[in-house]
């Protein structure tokens, strides 16, 4: 069969389309991205948000099977394609030493602005860190919502650190798990680059200060990153975020935007466009005030105070 890939709205490796690669050259099938000019079998397609446009040309193809959050948010992988090593080959931009995965899905919280719960469930065990780390692949992009929620996660961090692998929890922890205990074993992690936490309320600020306070103790001097999702009060969103600049270059929140994933036409406050522009560039975070970020001719933040 002559398969094809389509990722409607972003380039980011998505494991979904790997594993389907992995899963049909294993079968003697082609598999190739998306051409237009040209006629396949079966094309699929992936769509991670449901605020972005979906692909609007016709797509020259016996079969298409639509996945992703943004067409379907209890839609899974068949069992046998899930678990198949995914085909990194298909990204170049992805070197030999890194793999992608999961090793828990879901979240025992239920935050009102986030699709996990929904899409997920509650949290469960997936996979082994060993089942992902393979052929050298020690660098590992870990996706799980809420790892350091379960005794399993616990117990898959305890393994990378013993395997000595990098990681890098994408997702963010939650920092009001982070225990004495669980702090030393955080700071014996390698982090590629950083370690990542949710800061999406008030009183996460608290939580956070708590967490990196405790995981710097035991010898941590890498950077912090905070997701910090921008609900409808500006000045909490503000301050939560601009908290972060006085602590230092380690410290770095990401300002986002809560998109509702029920309605597709939702407008986004300019206020939270401004604060995510200045926040998420670090250059102008790191440089500049909020209040004298000028994003339009003629308009500088300030504006927001005043209203
Ligand atoms: S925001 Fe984080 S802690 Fe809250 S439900 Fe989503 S994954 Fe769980």
């Amino acid at each position: 069969m002559n398969i094809a890939l389509l990722p409607v709205d972003s380039t980011y490796p998505n494991l979904a389309l790997m594993k389907l690669s992995a899963w049909h050259k294993k079968h003697g099938d082609t598999v190739q991205w998306y051409n237009s000019l040209d006629r396949y079998d079966k094309v699929y397609m992936t769509k991670v948000f449901t605020f972005t446009p979906d692909y609007g040309y016709y797509i020259n193809a016996d079969e298409v099977e639509k996945g992703g959050t943004g067409y379907d948010l209890h839609k899974t992988l068949p069992q046998s394609i899930d678990r198949i090593q995914p085909d990194y080959s298909i990204y170049p931009q992805i070197d030999d030493k890194t793999a992608y995965g999961f090793l828990t899905r879901g979240c025992p919280n239920r935050c009102k602005w986030c699709v996990v719960p929904k899409k997920e469930g509650k949290i469960a065990p997936y996979m082994d860190v060993d089942e992902i780390a393979v052929s050298g692949r020690t660098n590992l992009i870990l996706m799980d919502n809420n790892i350091l929620a379960s005794d399993y996660g616990l117990a898959q961090v305890e393994k990378i650190v013993r395997r000595k692998y990098h990681v890098d929890f994408n997702q963010g922890l939650d920092a009001r798990l982070v225990t004495d205990n669980i702090a030393k074993l955080l700071a014996k992690v390698k982090w590629i680059k950083r370690i990542r936490f949710g800061c999406d309320t008030p009183q996460q600020i608290a939580e956070c200060e708590r967490a990196t306070a405790l995981i710097d103790k035991y010898g941590y001097r890498g950077e912090y990153f905070f997701y910090c999702i921008l609900l409808d009060d500006f000045n909490e969103s503000f301050n939560r975020v601009n908290h972060w600049r006085s602590k230092g270059r380690r410290f770095l929140p990401h300002a986002q935007p809560y998109r509702d994933v029920n309605n597709p036409h939702q407008i986004i406050p300019q206020w939270q466009k401004d604060l995510a522009g200045w926040a998420d560039k670090k250059w102008i975070f790191r440089t500049c005030e909020f209040k004298d970020f000028e994003p339009r001719k003629g308009f500088k933040c300030k504006q927001y105070f005043e209203q």
